[in-house]
């Protein structure tokens, strides 16, 4: 995990102070506190007709060489549905579209010291899924043969879709 050292604004070295509730990075010239934040990103679990999931292995820190959802950084000026959209035809080669929110959680982060995990359901795209940025592989994978998952939280989004979300709400393109 990165740690800040010197204030984003005026450049001086950061001293730790009690404010607010608990011990924080503080900047004396400013006389402000330089707050962390957990920072934006989004996944998405893409299912498709035979309720296999798309995973992406990782050719990049941290967790090298696991696999994952596709996903990644918001950008600024983005939506979290347009982030999550870019990231997934950057990383797999697949253009979606969003079906809905499957659900938003924290993590702890390598780089930063938290994660706000936005997590989306795809179920309708088209394309073939190829590896992309960031990834050494692209594949689809059945439930009960998912490989080790890099992230808690998209383990826990995984969880959703299979265990809560897929039994109350079966895809009206794929119902027999
Ligand atoms: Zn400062």
């Amino acid at each position: 995990m990165k740690e800040k050292n010197f204030c984003p604004y005026c450049g001086l070295g950061l001293t730790e102070k009690f404010t607010e509730g608990r011990m924080r990075q503080y900047c004396s010239a400013c006389a402000l506190p330089v707050y962390e934040n957990p920072v934006p990103a989004t996944s998405v679990v893409v299912a498709d007709e035979y309720d296999r999931i798309l995973l992406v292995k990782r050719n990049i820190e941290p967790k090298t060489g696991w696999w994952c959802l596709p996903g990644g950084f918001l950008e600024t000026g983005e939506s979290p549905e347009q982030g999550a959209l870019r990231e997934l035809r950057e990383e797999t080669g697949i253009s979606g579209k969003i079906d809905m929110l499957l659900g938003v959680l924290t993590n702890e982060g390598r780089f930063y010291k938290a994660i706000l995990m936005i997590g989306f359901l795809v179920r309708s795209f088209s394309g073939t899924a190829r590896a992309g940025d960031d990834a050494d592989d692209a594949a689809w994978f059945d439930k009960d043969r998912l490989p080790e998952i890099a992230f808690n939280s998209h383990r826990s989004l995984i969880r959703i879709y299979y265990a809560g979300y897929r039994q109350n709400n079966p895809n009206p393109a794929y119902s027999p």
